[in-house]
């Protein structure tokens, strides 16, 4: 067989084995669409059938998880926790907490999330976890019962060598808090078995604003190679939560202009720049919408619908949402407008057909398995400051993100240019990420 006919035979296995799985099936057509190359190069890769492993996860565990809401009445949800690949060292990947959660999104992430740790050159495998448990609208006290019954199953699967859980959508400090307090409460351990601590609970400086600080730190290495700089220039950002408000920080640290964020009820446009100590204030204090920020700032303008913040004129774009937020009509309108960099702060935010056509058209597009990974990259430091019991200064985690971040950039970069698609960061981070993987699993055999 061909490297194509292999890498096509893999994808059909895939559909065939995970029947509905749309999110699954998308973020496994990506990576197999650019391995080609590396296949027609190593073929022992296919001889030990690397491909068909990769797409399997080691393993998927399901479970129930009952908990009694303030009224006293019993509720049920269904958690998730998808151990995919520890070719690299242990699992390590975040908890969603998220109504549309169901198996094929955790795969999706758990699948793109072992390349993007191997990207970061530390020594994580790949995994993802979650539930369709919605914290918004609950109680303190509910959300607490709430993770204190998954973890009661959780912490059966996790360990600081085996698997360390971290957050994500719907899943931030005080979510990790509570989890974190029954795993010890169970188990009688304190160990870095979560990530996203609290500072003076053994968390790392830097890990809460480290996605959005990494991915403009991948992107001004992307203007830097072009010749340029933040200063000057006009972003928009999607989404209000942890990854968008501290992109927009180090964006105005950096001399550019956010003019627009959202949530998933819709978006504000503020010409004069986004005041990000009001979008604080309102998603991270108060746990509003974002349309109150119209009420306090009335250079801003409110629009409901989330699709419509893409035809807003930037030379930026950095999707910080969700999965399939940009649509090929939104890249069209980024196109249209003059929009030359996109960088996706979310998990696969990009349809398919959307990345391509921004590729056609000569905007730079890095994928968030590259361009988001400064978030488990500083997680990887907290397992390492935990191992060592001590506590890094922010600069110097701050540093060492940088670092990371800048490593990456080069290594996608490279492998996109060494396999034949220069300045396609898709294909780059995919090769990139996977070849280290693909080794380690030849050298420790048919496991
Ligand atoms: P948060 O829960 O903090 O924020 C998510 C934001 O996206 C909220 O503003 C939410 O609005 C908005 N949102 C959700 N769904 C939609 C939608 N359909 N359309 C528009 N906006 C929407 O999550 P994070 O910031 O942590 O994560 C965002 C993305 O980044 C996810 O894809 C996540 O997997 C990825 N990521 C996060 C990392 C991290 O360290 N946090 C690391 C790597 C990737 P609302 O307030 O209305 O819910």
């Amino acid at each position: 067989m061909s490297a194509k006919e292999v890498t096509k035979s893999v994808y059909e296995l895939v559909l065939k084995r995970n029947p509905g799985e749309n999110e699954f099936h998308q973020a496994v057509k990506e990576v197999l669409d650019s391995l080609a190359p590396v296949l027609e190069e190593c073929p022992e890769y296919a001889d030990a059938k690397i491909l068909e492993r990769v797409v399997e996860p080691e393993r998927v565990i399901m479970f129930r998880v009952p908990w009694l809401d303030d009224k006293g009445v019993p509720q049920i949800n269904r958690g998730f926790r998808v151990e995919f690949n520890s070719a690299l060292g242990p699992y390590k990947g975040g908890l969603r907490f998220h109504p549309s959660v169901y198996l094929g999104i955790i795969k999706f992430l758990g699948f793109e999330q072992i390349f993007k740790n191997s990207l970061t050159g530390l020594m994580m495998g790949g995994g993802k976890g979650g539930t369709d448990f919605d914290p918004k609208g609950k109680s303190d006290n509910e959300v607490m019962k709430f993770c204190q019954s998954f973890m009661t199953e959780l912490c059966k699967h996790i360990g600081p060598d085996t698997d360390v859980p971290a957050g994500d959508i719907g899943v931030g400090g005080r979510e990790i808090g509570f989890m974190f307090g029954q795993y010890k409460r169970i188990r009688n351990e304190f160990t870095g078995v979560l990530t996203g601590k609290g500072l003076n609970w053994g968390g790392s400086l830097v890990r809460t604003e480290a996605t959005g600080y990494g991915l403009v730190y991948i992107v001004e290495e992307l203007l830097k190679a072009q010749g340029g700089d933040f200063k000057g220039k006009t972003v928009v950002v999607s989404g209000s939560g942890n990854v968008a408000i501290y992109a927009t920080e180090k964006i105005q640290q950096l001399g550019g202009k956010v003019v627009a964020v959202s949530d998933s009820n819709g978006f504000i446009y503020d010409p004069e720049g986004i005041k990000l100590d009001t979008v604080k204030q309102i998603k991270e204090v108060e746990r509003k919408r974002i349309k109150e920020y119209v009420s306090i700032h009335k250079s801003a303008k409110y629009t409901e619908g989330c699709l419509g913040i893409w035809g807003i004129k930037c030379d930026i774009a950095l999707p910080c949402a969700t999965q399939n937020e940009l649509d090929v009509e939104g890249a069209k309108l980024l196109v249209k407008n003059g929009c030359k960099i996109v960088g996706e702060g979310a998990n696969m935010p990009t349809t398919p057909d959307a990345a391509e056509l921004l590729i056609e058209k000569n905007v730079a597009f890095l994928p968030g398995k590259a361009a988001n990974a400064g978030g488990v990259a500083v997680s990887g430091l907290e397992m390492a400051q935990n191992s060592q019991r001590i506590s890094w200064s922010f600069e110097k985690a701050d540093a060492e993100l940088k670092n990371i971040m800048v490593n990456i950039f080069k290594d996608i970069n490279d492998a996109a240019e060494k396999y034949g698609s220069k300045g396609n960061y898709i294909v780059g981070a995919n090769i990139a990420g996977f070849i280290k993987i693909a080794d380690a699993m030849l050298d420790q055999g048919l496991v």
